[in-house]
């Protein structure tokens, strides 16, 4: 027999129950990185399940040249009858000389690949031989082993820190933000650093391969995404020090984080307050339509994209919700602290899953909205209960001032939706 949960698990002592978890892996972080880096390619080392995971996801593009692919694992390879290394050898020459705009190739290793040991680290370090200076390879897990999709994120840019060069000893001071974001987001992020005068300021993972900035001690660093635990330790050890702040998603959120950026550089607060103030009230604006909608609304996380607690932080402080549970795959105390801090007491969290106890605690709290991943959402659909997939605040533009009104506006949605195919009988 279950124990029943406890009513209130905190971020200390979070609710932990291990069992069937619903999620994606991390290969389906490929879908934005390769959108945002437009002269890498992914090459997947996999089985057909994989490259059946990633053309539905994604979408099979029939005229544009894709920048990514699976490198077919088949019976063979797993018979151990042929040399995979020479296979892999050979697919990634035919690839490279059919494409030259490529200029960085990122191998990705999958379930299979982990299950057979193929050492893909080595295999990147051997094809760098052959292929450097004009073409680098390098190499990352996005396995769903070992990985949830926003995590496939997390272990690319701890590889790409790797090969970032290092800094100069009398290197100036350096900022850089981590974490895939809307170039849109991107250009006016840039903008106001520029305006508090923060220079040397660059975004991991660049939009060109070649743009990677030198890291070292001089470099401080702000996490854009909350799901960087392995960045951010690659990030550190290098020297990097990392500026603690929420997520700049909302008003508050995106205010707290460019404060922490501009009091780490010694950004006077007026000047702050002076450039800050016309986005602050433009976001407020745009927030306060969706509140008088959200007010009031009680919400169940479920653990899928390590965005829950600033979401549910945002709903709670600018919409008005009343959160019921955060689920996270995983909680990285220190990185979400900021985020713990502004959270109102007495919200269950918990962290890791099992899927069957959490749809019934679910269930049994009847909230007004579930955010969840999207193999629960039509479930729970059908059932008569409103839903928003998790994914959708990965792929969407929701960072920043000018996108918190779109970031309200996409947790309204599911309302307006349930309002549209309500029909009475
Ligand atoms: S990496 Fe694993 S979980 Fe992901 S699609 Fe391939 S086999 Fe499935």
């Amino acid at each position: 027999m279950n124990a029943a949960p406890p009513s209130v698990a905190t971020p200390a002592a979070p609710l932990r129950q291990r069992g069937q978890h619903e999620v994606f892996c991390g290969l389906t972080s490929i879908i934005w990185l390769h959108r945002k880096m437009q002269d890498a390619f992914f090459l997947i080392v996999g089985s057909r399940t994989c490259a059946h995971l990633m053309q539905s996801a994604a979408g099979v593009m029939i005229f544009s040249e894709p920048r990514f692919a699976t490198a077919i694992i088949d019976e063979r390879d797993l018979a151990g009858m042929a040399d995979m290394n020479d296979e892999l050898d050979g697919v990634v020459a035919r690839l490279l000389e059919r494409r030259p705009d490529i200029r960085l190739l990122v191998l990705v290793g999958s379930c299979p690949s982990e299950v057979i040991k193929l050492d893909l680290a080595r295999a990147a370090e051997r094809l760098n031989g052959l292929h450097m200076p004009d073409r680098r390879v390098m190499s990352y897990s996005g396995s769903g082993i070992e990985t949830t999709f926003t995590q496939g994120e997390d272990n690319f840019l701890a590889a790409l820190v790797g090969s970032c060069e290092r800094e100069a000893p009398d290197a100036p001071a350096s900022l850089v933000v981590a974490g895939c974001i809307a170039d849109i987001a991107e250009e006016q992020f840039l903008r106001i650093f520029e305006a508090l005068g923060i220079a040397n300021v660059s975004f991991l993972p660049p939009r060109r391969s070649g743009a990677t900035p030198a890291i070292g001690p001089n470099t401080r660093f702000l996490l854009a995404q909350p799901y960087l635990t392995a960045a951010a330790s690659a990030l550190e050890a290098r020297g990097a020090a990392r500026i603690a702040a929420p997520f700049p998603l909302g008003e508050e959120g995106t205010t707290e984080w460019l404060r922490a950026a501009a009091d780490a550089f010694g950004v006077e607060a007026r000047k702050f307050d002076a450039i800050t103030a016309a986005g602050r009230e433009r976001a407020r604006k745009a927030v306060s339509r969706h509140r008088e909608r959200f007010q009031g609304k009680r919400v169940f996380l479920f653990p899928d994209s390590q965005l829950e607690p600033s979401l549910a932080r945002f709903m709670s402080r600018e919409l008005g919700a009343q959160i019921v549970e955060i689920g996270t795959p995983f909680l990285n105390r220190q990185i979400a602290a900021s985020e713990i801090d502004l959270l109102p007491k007495g919200i269950r969290w918990s962290e890791g899953q099992d899927v069957d106890r959490q749809i019934d605690r679910c269930r049994e709290a009847a909230p007004d909205l579930i955010i969840c991943g999207m193999g629960l959402a039509n479930p729970f659909e059908a059932e008569g209960r409103t839903t928003k997939w998790s994914i959708e605040f990965v792929f969407s533009p929701i960072h920043g001032y000018e996108q918190a009104g779109d970031l309200g506006e996409l947790l309204t949605r599911p309302f307006a939706r349930r309002d549209v195919l309500t029909v009475e009988v």
